[in-house]
């Protein structure tokens, strides 16, 4: 049964390729306007799971609900991120020859070619929607700049401010502070902690001081399944958490 504020809803899902279980009976509950960081070791599933709630990968069998009234299992890719769920890969993909803030509004003009986008005039609601995001994304002093000049921690900033542009429900980020500075690391954790307050994000993390400083529910994976769920400390108290970890 699920409850009236939940957002995602995975329940038995599994995925096999070529016979071996990538993703088994798998289930996660995650609520409107709740961040999950989601960890596991290497192979444990975490991009496979990410790949299913986004439409890239079909599962075997098992319910993969959104919004409490959506099977994302009957849609693809695009009709996934058109229903609310925008993903950030590891690596940032930005529009480095352009500035900042045409970044934004590229990604703000969805469906409009972006030529068109560029040269069209922005409404007085996408202006402030830009601006807002400016704030966030911490960029607003370099809107100007070329995105190509900005440090690897501000173009993964710029990629999350890319996706808010397209208002997602929910927001699946992989590996955010890979290659950043400590100050950056903590300042996306803050970042992070802002858009969760109006919206839903999974965090798939191996940084656990990062984890940490998110200070939300972990969800740890092992083998396509969850193996343990709770706290931080919670979850790497856990004996078999430690075992998986630890290799033994
Ligand atoms: P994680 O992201 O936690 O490191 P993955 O989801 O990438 O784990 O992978 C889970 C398991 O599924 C791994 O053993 C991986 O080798 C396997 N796997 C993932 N995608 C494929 C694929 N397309 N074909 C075959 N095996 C795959």
């Amino acid at each position: 049964m699920k409850a009236q504020d939940t957002l995602l809803y995975l329940d038995g899902v599994s995925v096999s390729f070529d016979g071996f279980r990538a993703i088994n009976n798998l289930s996660l509950v995650l609520q409107a306007g709740e961040m999950r960081a989601i960890i596991g070791p290497n192979g444990a599933g975490k991009t496979t799971m990410m790949d299913i709630i986004t439409g890239k990968t079909r599962p075997d069998c098992g319910e993969v609900n959104f919004n409490g009234e959506v099977d994302l299992t009957k849609h693809d890719e695009a009709e996934i991120a058109l229903l609310g769920i925008g993903r950030k890969f590891q690596k940032p993909t930005v529009f480095e020859s352009h500035t900042v803030e045409d970044n934004l509004v590229l990604a703000l003009s969805g469906p409009r070619s972006a030529f068109s986008a560029l040269f069209h005039r922005q409404s007085a609601n996408e202006a402030e929607r830009i601006e807002d995001i400016l704030y966030t994304i911490r960029l607003n002093g370099k809107r100007d700049w070329l995105a190509a000049n900005l440090s690897h921690g501000q173009k993964q900033w710029l990629e999350i401010g890319m996706l808010l542009a397209q208002d997602p429900k929910l927001l699946l980020v992989d590996e955010p502070v890979a290659g950043m500075t400590d100050a950056e690391t903590a300042e996306t954790a803050k970042l992070l902690r802002e858009i969760a307050k109006t919206r839903s994000v999974l965090v798939v993390e191996h940084d656990m001081h990062f984890v940490r400083e998110l200070d939300v529910k972990v969800t740890c994976l092992h083998e396509g399944s969850v193996l343990a769920e709770g706290s931080l400390d919670f979850v790497s108290n856990d004996q078999r958490v430690i075992e998986v970890y630890l290799g033994r």
